[in-house]
């Protein structure tokens, strides 16, 4: 250390600083559940977390999904962060996180919209491996059928984090609400349960889907 005066040390430290967190933090969480299950609130709120910390820090989504806002992620309760939109197939994500190459931290919300394409998963498998990504996700489709790329980065994930929301189905002889923990998608055409043959996905919020738990999750 001879010959460096403070400022230089002080510089040299905070790179080293800098170098240990870089190595220590990486890996892959995904956040799963049903619609309304809070998965944006919690990424958004690891998100933050990371930005306080000082990380730099980069949101994407599937451009399809533009409900609210075409350049940010916004929850139901209306928490809203900055995004990047790509488009939901490999080449869309693989440039997006090139660009991103330096972003410390990187959160993709609806991963469920991009395509089914075992590249996406060995993609984000492979920057996991670099920095740190959180990824947020619907577990099942409005039939209960899970989602390609979810199904395959589920297991594979370092942590998950699996969300409920509660249960809206109402007993019409009783006028009550069931409030059970709900794991599923109900999704609803005129107030009435879609067929099993209508299109898989369909950008929609309160109007179309509603959370529910197993028992009163239908399909007509
Ligand atoms: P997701 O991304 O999983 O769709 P959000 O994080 O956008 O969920 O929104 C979660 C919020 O939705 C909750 O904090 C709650 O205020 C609201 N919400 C509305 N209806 C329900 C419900 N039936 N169960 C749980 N949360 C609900
Ligand atoms: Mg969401």
């Amino acid at each position: 250390m001879v010959g460096k005066d403070k400022y230089t040390l002080f510089f040299d430290l905070l790179l080293v600083e800098k170098m240990s967190r870089e190595a220590r933090d990486f890996g892959l969480t995904v956040i799963v559940g049903p619609m309304f299950s809070g998965k944006t609130t919690e990424l958004l709120r690891l998100l933050t977390r990371y930005k306080m910390a000082g990380y730099t820090v980069a949101l994407l989504k599937p451009s399809i999904d533009k409900r609210y806002s075409e350049r940010e992620v916004v929850s139901h309760d209306g928490l809203k962060m900055e995004a990047l939109a790509v488009e939901p197939n490999y080449s869309g994500l693989e440039e997006a996180l090139r660009k991103l190459e330096d972003v410390e931290v990187i959160g993709i919300d609806e991963l469920q919209f991009f395509e089914p394409d075992m590249k996406i998963v060995e993609l984000i498998l492979r920057v996991s491996l670099e920095k740190r990504v959180f990824v947020a996700a619907l577990n099942l489709d409005f039939r209960g059928e899970p989602w390609e790329v979810v199904k395959e980065l589920l297991p594979r994930a370092d942590d998950v984090v699996s969300l409920q929301a509660v249960c809206t189905y109402v007993d019409p002889k009783t006028g009550k609400r069931c409030g059970a923990p709900a794991t599923r998608t109900q999704r609803l055409i005129d107030g009435k349960p879609a067929p099993r043959d209508a299109p898989r996905i369909l950008i929609g919020g309160r109007e179309s889907y509603e959370p529910r738990c197993r028992r009163h999750h239908e399909i007509s």
